[in-house]
């Protein structure tokens, strides 16, 4: 008996795996979280798959659920919104079902990360400016361990992508300016790839007033580092005209 974790990207509808739609269509059970999956992604459901939010659930009753339906020989998919193994609370729900012997199988998902990327057209390695991506949050319900603290991660100065953490960009701002300078860029995507996708772009200095007052709250990625202003970084050599490399010859 097998429950897929399936990632269901970040929202549009078409960032969800060609895998994952095919077992969305295939599933008789989809349990998804509903207070973050776009339902719009529900769409890749068959007519008679039973659909059911996970919001108002306890991992108990989650469990339950999931297992009773396999028992009655159904397919059983549990969507997650972006990729699952980022914030998605799955392990405590793949060992408690594997206790009872049920096996997890996780496809993965576009994260929210790579679509606020995409939402402001901009690379998160370039050369010589960052080669390091740091995907962090702030401490909220669920603790950070102190060795994680947000300023000890700033100390690199790489690029951040920083989740569930939009609702206290003070304390973002404050943590952060402890290594990177005011004018660091930071930019605020609010629902990557929905509908009513926004983009905020400013500095540490001044985003957080910013968030405020367009007032973005929730389901928001902050980019923090050079990345998202440096004109003047150094192109990657893999596709420099006198480069050579393993499936390229240089060119005199
Ligand atoms: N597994 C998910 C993250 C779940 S935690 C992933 O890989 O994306 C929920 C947090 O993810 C939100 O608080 C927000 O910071 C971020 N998030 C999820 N979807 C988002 C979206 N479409 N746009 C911006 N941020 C998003």
């Amino acid at each position: 008996m097998t429950v897929y974790f399936v990632g269901a990207g970040p929202g549009d509808a078409e960032l969800i795996t060609v895998k994952g739609a095919r077992l969305l269509g295939e599933a008789d059970l989809i349990l998804y979280a509903g207070s973050l999956v776009n339902k719009d992604i529900l769409v890749h459901a068959g007519k008679k798959t039973r659909i059911e939010d996970s919001a108002g659930l306890n991992l108990d009753e989650q469990v339950k659920m999931m297992a009773e339906a396999l028992q009655e020989g159904k397919k059983v998919v549990r969507l997650h919104t972006g990729d699952p193994a980022l914030y998605g609370a799955i392990q405590e729900q793949m060992d408690a079902l594997q206790k009872q012997g049920i096996e997890s199988i996780m496809v993965p998902g576009v994260s929210s990360y790579a679509a606020a990327a995409a939402a402001v057209g901009r690379e998160l390695t370039l050369p010589e400016v960052s080669q390091t991506v740091i995907i962090t949050r702030l401490a909220g319900r669920t603790p950070v361990p102190q060795k994680e603290n947000l300023a000890s991660l700033a100390a690199h100065r790489a690029s951040m992508c920083i989740f569930l953490s939009v609702g206290m960009m003070d304390k973002v701002v404050t943590e952060l300016q402890e290594e990177y300078p005011a004018e660091t860029p930071v930019a605020v995507v609010e629902k990557a790839s929905w509908p009513g996708e926004r983009a905020i772009r400013g500095t540490l200095a001044d985003i957080a007033q910013k968030v405020q007052e367009a007032g973005i709250t929730k389901t928001a990625m902050i980019l923090v580092g050079e990345f998202l202003g440096k004109e003047d970084y150094v192109p990657s050599r893999l596709y420099a005209a006198e480069f050579s490399h393993e499936y390229r010859k240089a060119q005199d």
